[in-house]
């Protein structure tokens, strides 16, 4: 049987007005090239810099924008290159959850009315009562007292926001969610319940989960398996235990080495060596291997070739020279 979401080399390039004169249009690598399955129950998260072409990935899967290469399926349905009428009944199987949940939200709408509103676009066979059970019992479920359902989203705080952002996406009963940075607008304490929310409804509602964020540990927490994204493109993907504990790429074990040790005598005994330097644009991405100009192990074929991901281990890593278990 095909995997639940099965993504094959995608790419998103956007074509961009050039500057100067003869203006010549330049072309933006936001995606170039990411490949990866994913199956129902389990968590894949991506990390990354910022700019890397996390969120135009997501967007990319879910059809909200057109891929310029590659595929996406669903269950072996395709969801890239469909008309968006075509799009529809995916749709319903496949659901996002924002960073930043007030600004998500409708403020005309009343609370129940937000969470109602997924199910009158896609799903307009049930009728007014039936739509009012479901949004109940996914408000009461992810912690939403039902006497708040007339309520406006700015009469909420930013966790219980985020609650009616995961109610809504979760009421049409999906497949695959993805959740893009849903937890980083939000304070350590209230990050945690949701963190633990979001497992909770994955292990009974056997959800799939594209969970993408830059703080490494809280994808340690919630993920399966660990994507990391450089420029648009996939350095390592792999088990989580394995990656956090023996990073394969060199920008993975930077990334992990960028993270302080809560513990100051730990930290000033580890022989950390964070990221240096700034990411380059993906408006023009160094030749060969992206992360060249930045690695400290790159060679002259670094900058010449660019790796393509090759199995190693039980995972995948895009590097001419991977590091060792031991490294
Ligand atoms: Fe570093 Fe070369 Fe590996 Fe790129 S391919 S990460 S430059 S060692």
């Amino acid at each position: 049987m095909s995997p639940l979401l099965e993504v094959r080399d995608l790419q998103v390039h956007f074509r961009l007005p050039g500057d100067g004169w003869p203006a010549r249009p330049r072309t933006l690598r936001a995606v170039d090239g990411i490949g990866f399955a994913l199956e129902a129950g389990r968590t894949l998260g991506v990390v990354g810099e910022s700019g890397c072409g996390k969120s135009t990935l997501a967007r990319a899967i879910l059809g909200l924008i057109p891929a310029t290469a590659g595929t996406v399926h669903l269950r072996g349905e395709p969801v890239t290159g469909m008309e968006r009428k075509r799009l529809r009944p995916l749709r319903r199987r496949m659901q996002i959850v924002f960073q930043d949940p007030l600004a998500s939200l409708d403020p005309r709408m009343t609370l129940g009315e937000i969470i109602a509103e997924p199910l009158l676009a896609l799903r307009p066979e049930l009728n007014r009562k039936e739509r009012g059970r479901r949004v109940r019992r996914i408000m009461d479920r992810v912690g939403l007292a039902s006497g708040w359902i007339n309520r406006y989203p700015h009469e909420f705080s930013g966790g219980q926001c985020q609650r009616i952002g995961i109610a809504r996406a979760l009421v049409v009963e999906p497949d695959l969610l993805v959740c893009d940075e849903p937890v980083s607008a939000l304070d350590v304490s209230i990050q945690a319940q949701i963190v633990n929310l979001l497992m909770e409804l994955q292990r009974e509602m056997d959800l799939a989960m594209l969970f993408i964020a830059h703080d490494l540990a809280v994808v340690r927490q919630i993920s399966h398996e660990v994507m990391v994204v450089y420029l648009g493109r996939m350095a390592e993907l792999g088990p989580r235990d394995a990656l956090y504990r023996a990073p394969r790429h060199p920008y993975s074990r930077a990334l992990l080495d960028s993270v302080p040790f809560p513990d100051p005598r730990i930290e000033r005994a580890r022989r950390a060596t964070p990221l240096q330097g700034e990411p380059p644009s993906p408006l023009d991405p160094p030749s060969g291997c992206a992360f060249h100009p930045r690695c400290p192990l790159a060679r002259p074929i670094c900058r010449a070739q660019r790796p393509p991901p090759a199995r190693l281990g039980e995972g995948r890593v895009a590097c001419h020279f991977p590091l060792g278990e031991t490294s």
